[in-house]
């Protein structure tokens, strides 16, 4: 089974995925991780966000033993992502890795903006995780102060804004809620609520198919 996970920045679907995976035995790609990777890699050697040939040289070198660099994290690494993953032959270079991923036994769990549209659009469940942006700002506040970086809530909430508006307005894959997807409001749910909703949609639709 394939669970394609997907909304804007900083709505709580991280966690989700990462719960669901765990909860179901499945494996898990955080595919964010992918683009900040890619931007990371061209940050640290200096090249400009928006080369799109030195994007793709970048892209296909990616190691996946370094999705866990904790560099990766950061908002500024998080905002270049979101310059980087506009370029369609960046996202086109990343595509094939994605769904050999997803294909793999037993299940998986793909999280990122455009799985459930673009490269899982036969997913078993799509979930559209949504949250005030409000609330994603501060979470993500508490989230970054946490590991100890400085962070002011209203700075995180116009970078979040910004990368909302990128993400559902650039040319190729945009984000978007795909028509056969459960709409998931995540903004007044806790950790644990939220994962009890998010397996609630699960075990629905598997239910649904076995009394078709
Ligand atoms: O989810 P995360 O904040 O790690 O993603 C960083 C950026 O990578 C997003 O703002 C988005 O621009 C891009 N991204 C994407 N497609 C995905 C996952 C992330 O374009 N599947």
């Amino acid at each position: 089974m394939i669970i394609a996970i997907d909304g804007p920045a900083a709505s709580g679907k991280g966690t989700l995925a990462k719960r669901l995976a765990a909860h179901y035995g499945y494996r898990h790609l955080d595919t964010g991780v992918i683009y900040r990777a890619v931007a990371h890699a061209l940050l640290t050697t200096g090249i400009d966000l928006n080369d799109e040939a030195r994007a793709v040289q970048a892209a296909l070198k990616l190691d996946p033993e370094s999705f866990d660099n904790p560099a990766l994290k950061s908002q500024a690494v998080g905002s270049a992502a979101s310059v980087v993953s506009a370029l369609p032959k960046v996202r086109e270079a990343l595509v094939t890795f994605q769904r050999q991923f997803a294909a793999g036994p037993p299940g998986a769990v793909l999280d990122g903006r455009d799985i459930g549209t673009v490269i899982c659009p036969t997913a078993d469940v799509k979930i559209y995780v949504v949250a005030d942006p409000k609330i994603r700002a501060r979470r993500r506040t508490l989230e970054a102060r946490a590991r100890g970086e400085e962070a002011d809530e209203a700075v995180v909430l116009a970078d979040i804004l910004a990368r909302d508006e990128r993400d559902q307005n650039r040319a190729v894959a945009p984000l978007k809620q795909a028509p056969d997807a459960y709409l998931l409001d995540n903004s007044q749910l806790d950790i644990e609520s939220g994962v009890r909703a998010a397996i609630d949609i699960v075990e629905a639709v598997r239910a649904g198919r076995q009394r078709v």
